[in-house]
C-alpha cells in the first residue's frame, strides 16, 4: 500500500507515501480507506490526520495510471473521497507543498484542512481537456464562493496557500501552520477531537453572489482566452450547477460532464501535449544516469535580437552572465534593450522592482574573450554566416576553459560543420532558440554526430532550468520545425497560385486554431527572409517546382509589416491587415504565366493540404532520424510554432484523421497537376504504418 498508518497520543496519521508527488493510484486510495476503517474500529483513535510524504500533500492522480484499468479501480477517488467525510471521528487534512486535482478534492472531503504557508493549491484538470472528476467543482465554490473558484477551475492555475488563506469569507483552510505541520495537525486533531457535528463542506452553501448573467460573462470571456477550448467553458457548467443543485446532485453532474470529456478528441489532444512535454526530455541513447556537467555561469556572444532574449532566459533562472560583443555601441544597444523588456514588466506589474534590479546585477559585458574563459556554457548568437561563426568558434576554441559547452543558436547552418572547426566537436551543441527568446517556450537542442551524451543530457537539463521545452533534433536543413514549416508555407502559396486569395488561406488556417495564418506570419517575421533561401535554393535548380507568387510580391518591395505591406497593404501604425489589390494582381499574373485557370478552394481542402504538407514532411524527418519520436515533432509544433494545442500537433491530428484517410487525401493532392506532384507522394513511412493500421503516436 502507499500509505503508512501509526497511532499517536490517540490520533490516527495516515501517510501518503507514492513518490514523486503521493499520486491517488489505486493503492494510495486503498490505502486512504482502510486507515479510516482501521480508525473508526479503534476505541483508542479519536480524530485522524492525512499528510503527505516527502515534497508535497498530494498532486492528484497517478499519471502512472492514466488510460489504464486501474486508474477507475476499486476504491475509486469518488468512494475515497466518501469514505474521509463520512468517517464518524474528525479527519484533519495536512496541506504541504502542492495540493492539486484529486489531492485539492480530497481535502475538501476532509472535516477540516490546516495548510503550510507556500502551497500551490490547484485544480490543474482543464489543462488537460477535462473537468475535475472528484467533486472539486461543486466542493470548491462552497469554500471559496463561486468567483475564486470559477477563476481557479477556468484557468486550471495554482495559487498560493497564504493567499487563499487570507481571502476574506475563505472556508477552505481552517489554520495556516508555520513550523511543523504534523505536530500542528495532530494538535489541531486533538483539539476538535470531541466537536460534533463533524463539519462538512457538503453542508455548506454557494454564495448567492454569481447570477446567470455572471455565468454568461465568464463564459463570453473564456471564448475569447481559451479560444475553442471546450473543457473550460464545461467547468463553468459546473460550477453554474453547484449554485443550483444539492452537492450529490451536482457531483453527478460533474461525473457527467467529465466522462463526456475525457474520452473527446480534445481531452486526447491535451494529454498527447501533457505527456509529450516531459517525454521530450528523454533521448532514447542517453540515459537518466548520464553524469551532467556544471553549468553555474553563462556566456553569450551577441547583443543582438536573439542574444538578449537568451541571456535574460539565464538571468530569470538567476544564472550569471556574461555578454560578449564587438562594439561597445552594440553593447550599449543590447543592454538597453534588455532593460527595456524588463521595465515594461515592471510597469505591467508583472515584476517586482527589487527582482529586476536582481537580474541585472547578474549581467555583465565584455569585448574581450579573456573575459568569458572561464563560462561553463557559451551560446553563440551572431550574424547567420558559417565565416563568421567558424571565427567565433575558433576563438572559443583557444579561449574556454576545458569542458565548456560551446552552443550555437544557428536557425539554418550545419552544426557538424560548426564542431568540426574546432579541436573539441564532442563540446558542440545547437540551442536553437525561438524569437522573442525570453518568451518563446520550444528550444531545439541540434545534436550534431560529433556531440558528447554528457553534453546532450547537460543542455536538456539547462533548458529545464530555464524553463523551456527542449526537444532534440538531428542536423538538416531547417532542423524539425522550420523544415516542416517551409513546406506549410510552401503550400500556401500552391494554394493560392491556384484560385484561393490570401485572406482565405489565412483564415481558413486561424479557424482550424492557428493563432496567425501563414500569409500573416509571412508579413510579422519578413517575406524577404524566405525569398533570400529560395534564391540560394531554388534559382540554381530550375527543375524544382515551386510557387512564385513569393517571390513576386518580394520583387514589388512587400517584405511584410516592417515596411508597411507584404501579403497585406498595413496602415501606417497599426498591424490590422488590408487586403491587397496589387497583391491579388501579382497572383494573378503568376498564375496567368503559368496557364492555370482558377478555381475556388475549399477551406477543407486549404487545411488539409496545410497540414497533411508538415505530416508527410514530418514522416521524413522521422524516418531519417532526425526526431526520434512523433510527439517530439508535435511539441515543436505546440511550443514554437503556435499550433492549435488542442489538436495536439500535426502528428497527433494525422493519427485522428487516420492514417489510411492520409495517403488517400494525398492520392488526391498528387493527382493536381498545380501542385508539387511528387511531394505528395506519401512518405515510406507513413505508407508503411497506413498499411499496418498504425499510428505516428
Ligand atoms: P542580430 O543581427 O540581431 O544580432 C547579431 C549580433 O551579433 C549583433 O549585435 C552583432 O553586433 C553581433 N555580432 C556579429 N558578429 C559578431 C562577432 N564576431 N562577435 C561578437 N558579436 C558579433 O541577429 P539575430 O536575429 O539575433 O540572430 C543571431 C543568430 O540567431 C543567427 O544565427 C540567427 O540565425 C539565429 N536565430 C535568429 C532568430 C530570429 O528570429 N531572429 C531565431 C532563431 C535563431
Amino acid at each position: 500500500m502507499s500509505t503508512s498508518y501509526q497511532v499517536t497520543d490517540g490520533v490516527a496519521v495516515i501517510t501518503l507515501a507514492n513518490p514523486p508527488v503521493n499520486g491517488l493510484g489505486q493503492s494510495t486510495r486503498a490505502g486512504i480507506v482502510d486507515g479510516i476503517h482501521k480508525a473508526q474500529s479503534d476505541a483508542a483513535v479519536t480524530a485522524v490526520v492525512i499528510i503527505g510524504s516527502g515534497k508535497v500533500f498530494c498532486g492528484g492522480a497517478d499519471i502512472k495510471e492514466f488510460g489504464s484499468p486501474k486508474a477507475s479501480a476499486a476504491p475509486d477517488l469518488h468512494v475515497t473521497i466518501s469514505a474521509v467525510e463520512q468517517s464518524s471521528k474528525p479527519v484533519v487534512a495536512a496541506i504541504h507543498g502542492v495540493a492539486m486535482g484529486g489531492g485539492l478534492e480530497l481535502a475538501l472531503g476532509c472535516h477540516y484542512r490546516v495548510v503550510s504557508p507556500g502551497t500551490q493549491i490547484a485544480l490543474p484538470e482543464v489543462n488537460i481537456g477535462i473537468v475535475p472528476g472528484a467533486g472539486g467543482t461543486q466542493r470548491l465554490p462552497r469554500v471559496l464562493g463561486v468567483e475564486a473558484a470559477l477563476q481557479m477551475i477556468t484557468t486550471g492555475a495554482s495559487v498560493p496557500s497564504d493567499k487563499l488563506f487570507k481571502a476574506p469569507g475563505q472556508k477552505l483552510f481552517n489554520q495556516l501552520v508555520d513550523g511543523d505541520l504534523l505536530a500542528a495537525a495532530v494538535a489541531f486533531a486533538k483539539g476538535v477531537a470531541a466537536v460534533r457535528p463533524l463539519p462538512s463542506v457538503r453542508d455548506l452553501s454557494v454564495s448567492a453572489l454569481a447570477d446567470a448573467e455572471a455565468f454568461a460573462k465568464a463564459r463570453a470571456e473564456l471564448a475569447k482566452t481559451r479560444r475553442n477550448l471546450i473543457a473550460p467553458q464545461r467547468c463553468v457548467d459546473c460550477v453554474e450547477a453547484a449554485t443550483k443543485l444539492d452537492l450529490d446532485a451536482g457531483i453527478a453532474f460533474e461525473l457527467e460532464v467529465f466522462n463526456g470529456l475525457v474520452t473527446s478528441d480534445q481531452a486526447r489532444a491535451l494529454r498527447h501535449a501533457f505527456f509529450g512535454e516531459r517525454a521530450a526530455s528523454k533521448i532514447p541513447d542517453v540515459p537518466d544516469s548520464t553524469t551532467t556537467r556544471k553549468v553555474e555561469k553563462v556566456a553569450v556572444i551577441g547583443a543582438g535580437t536573439m542574444g538578449g532574449g537568451i541571456a535574460m532566459c539565464f538571468l530569470n533562472a538567476g544564472v550569471p552572465v556574461i555578454l560578449l560583443e564587438m562594439k561597445q555601441e552594440a553593447i550599449d544597444r543590447g543592454l538597453g534593450i534588455i532593460r527595456k523588456n524588463y521595465e515594461s514588466q515592471v510597469s505591467k506589474g508583472k515584476l517586482a522592482q527589487d527582482k529586476y534590479e536582481q537580474r541585472m546585477a547578474l549581467l555583465t559585458t565584455t569585448l574581450s574573450y579573456d573575459d568569458i574563459a572561464q563560462a561553463d556554457m557559451v551560446i553563440e548568437a551572431v550574424f547567420e554566416d558559417l565565416g563568421v561563426k567558424s571565427q567565433v568558434f575558433t576563438k572559443l576554441d583557444a579561449v574556454m576553459k576545458p569542458g565548456a559547452i560551446l552552443a550555437s543558436n544557428t536557425s539554418t547552418l550545419d552544426v557538424d560543420k560548426i564542431a568540426e572547426v574546432t579541436q573539441r566537436p564532442g563540446d558542440v551543441v545547437g540551442l536553437h532558440f525561438f524569437s522573442p527568446a525570453n518568451v518563446m517556450r520550444l528550444l531545439e537542442v541540434v545534436r550534431s554526430k560529433h556531440t558528447a551524451k554528457d553534453v546532450m543530457a547537460t543542455v536538456m537539463q539547462v533548458a529545464k532550468k530555464i524553463k523551456k521545452v527542449a526537444v532534440v533534433s538531428g542536423v538538416c536543413d531547417g532542423f524539425i520545425g522550420n523544415r516542416m514549416f517551409e513546406q506549410y508555407v510552401r503550400q500556401g502559396f500552391f494554394l493560392v497560385e491556384e484560385g484561393a486569395t490570401v485572406q482565405q488561406v489565412d483564415k481558413a488556417a486561424e479557424a482550424f486554431g492557428w493563432a496567425m495564418g501563414p500569409f500573416r506570419v509571412g508579413d510579422l517575421a519578413g517575406n524577404d527572409i524566405g525569398f533570400a533561401i529560395r534564391k540560394r535554393r531554388y534559382l540554381e535548380k530550375p527543375d524544382v517546382i515551386y510557387s512564385k507568387v513569393g517571390d513576386a510580391i518580394c520583387e514589388l518591395g512587400r517584405f511584410g509589416q516592417k515596411v508597411g505591406k507584404g501579403w497585406y497593404d498595413y496602415e501606417v501604425g497599426k498591424r490590422e491587415p488590408v487586403p491587397s489589390a496589387e497583391v491579388q494582381a501579382a497572383i494573378d499574373k503568376v498564375r496567368l504565366d503559368k496557364g492555370i485557370t482558377a478555381r475556388a478552394i475549399s477551406d477543407e481542402e486549404i487545411v488539409q493540404r496545410l497540414t497533411l504538407a508538415m505530416v508527410n514532411e514530418g514522416a521524413l524527418i522521422l524516418a531519417e532520424g532526425i526526431a526520434s519520436k512523433a510527439s517530439d515533432i508535435d511539441m515543436v509544433y505546440l511550443t514554437g510554432y503556435g499550433f492549435p494545442v488542442y489538436r495536439g500537433g500535426p502528428m497527433l491530428y494525422a493519427d485522428m484523421l487516420g492514417l489510411p484517410k492520409v495517403v488517400e487525401l494525398m492520392k488526391q493532392f498528387q493527382a493536381n497537376p498545380n501542385d508539387d506532384q511528387a511531394f505528395w507522394t506519401p512518405a515510406p513511412l507513413l505508407a508503411k504504418l497506413a498499411a499496418e493500421g498504425k499510428t505516428f503516436c
